[in-house]
């Protein structure tokens, strides 16, 4: 029998996905998730813990609820009797706590349904079918939603194998002489984790990373920053992409201050090579492209796809042209969206592509 939806990958991508379809009007059976661990967090929590995140990126809006409003801030103001978190939103500085984020997922877990709609399956194989697509053996569905997260940690190759490097999303503790390897958010967060503890720490990178509060520049969140990034053409827009991924962490005296004290005591430096440290941490993230994902490489490769360098050419609404239509939709969420959304990974633009998914899903239905 068909069913209305399937989801592939149940991380952060795929539960901001069910519960937009939960309140747009499905119920738990016309949806089916497939994933490899029914905890929404998963596979985020063990990286966040690795690096000790205690606040997140992300703001206010940062949560997985169908609805923008009342974003993290109002809640936690209400619970806690205080309107500090909403004065903190007027001027961007509201950041949820990690732990904070967490009881939000699973509050939201225990009512949506979730656990009646999860299949612990990996997908190997999403096809288009004589009618809608086909999802292993598992079944077809009317619309198909891939949210399959990052392809793996990237480690540099020098440094695969070798004893003293550890990725920045594996648990770890410090040596007492660390070299972290990269730029970014993570590499940022492990130089003040490893002075914290006591240790002397090298920033081994080749470039400077850029200073902004979000991981791509804010106006890419508005609708007129988006749109002129969805008129670009091509190859100009696979550019702007790549260096939306280029290392950056947010400004603040929270990161300056204990670094400059650390530099002036001889405890942080800046290297463009490695020398000797007892410890590497490769706060390198991850594997990037479609083709380190099985389901996304075989889908192109079957249907033939349109692609442009390590991305899947997809609509303004995160679906992929040759595979959707008003009578199906495949849409890609989490990182593998870029295309439709630069910052795809991010809560945001999980809820903008589950958004334009249920808006398919409907509009299919009244066909
Ligand atoms: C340390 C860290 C901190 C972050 N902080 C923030 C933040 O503060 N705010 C923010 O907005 N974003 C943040 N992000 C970005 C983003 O929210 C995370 O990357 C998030 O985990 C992405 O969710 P996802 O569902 O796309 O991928 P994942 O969470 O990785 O989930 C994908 C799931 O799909 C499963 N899967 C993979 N392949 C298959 C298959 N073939 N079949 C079935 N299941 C499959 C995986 O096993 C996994 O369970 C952070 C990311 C990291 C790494």
């Amino acid at each position: 029998m068909e069913r209305a939806c399937a989801i592939v990958g149940g991380g952060l991508a795929g539960f901001v996905a069910y519960t937009t379809l939960r309140h747009g009007g499905l119920a738990p059976g016309e949806i089916a998730v497939f994933g490899t661990d029914p905890d929404p967090v998963a596979a985020w929590r063990p990286r966040a813990e690795a690096i000790r995140q205690r606040r997140m990126r992300s703001e206010s809006d940062g949560h997985c609820y169908p609805r923008s409003f009342p974003g993290l801030a109002p809640r936690e103001a209400l619970r806690q009797g205080t309107a500090a978190p909403l004065l903190e939103t007027v001027c961007n500085r509201y950041r949820p706590t990690v732990d904070e984020f967490l009881r939000h997922v699973e509050e939201l877990r225990e009512r949506c349904g979730w656990d009646e709609s999860f299949q612990r399956h990996r997908a190997g194989r999403v096809r288009a079918g004589p009618r809608g697509f086909e999802v292993d053996d598992r079944g077809s569905f009317g619309h198909v939603l891939v949210a399959t997260g990052h392809p793996g940690l990237a480690i540099p190759p020098e440094l695969a194998g070798d004893p003293r490097a550890v990725h920045a999303y594996e648990p770890h503790g410090y040596a007492d002489r660390v070299a972290v390897v990269g730029a970014g958010m993570a590499a940022a967060t492990e130089w003040l984790n490893a002075l914290a503890a006591g240790a002397e720490v090298v920033s081994v990178r080749r470039r400077e990373p850029v200073r902004r509060p979000l991981n791509v520049p804010r106006p890419l969140f508005s609708k007129a920053g988006l749109a002129g990034f969805h008129d670009a053409a091509r190859a100009e827009r696979a550019e702007l992409l790549a260096r939306f991924g280029e290392p950056s962490y947010p400004p603040g005296r929270e990161w300056d201050e204990p670094l400059e004290s650390a530099r002036r005591e001889g405890r942080f430096r800046i290297s463009a090579t490695l020398n000797g440290e007892a410890q590497i941490i490769c706060a390198t993230g991850f594997r990037r492209g479609f083709e380190h994902d099985a389901v996304l490489r075989g889908l192109v490769a079957e249907h033939g796809l349109d692609t442009e360098g390590r991305w899947i050419v997809l609509k303004a609404d995160g679906t992929v042209p040759a595979l959707s239509d008003g009578t199906r939709a495949l849409a890609l969420s989490g990182v593998h969206s870029q295309w439709a959304y630069p910052a795809a990974d991010t809560l945001v633009g999980m809820k903008y592509v589950a958004r334009r998914f249920l808006r398919k899903v409907r509009t299919c239905r009244t066909r």
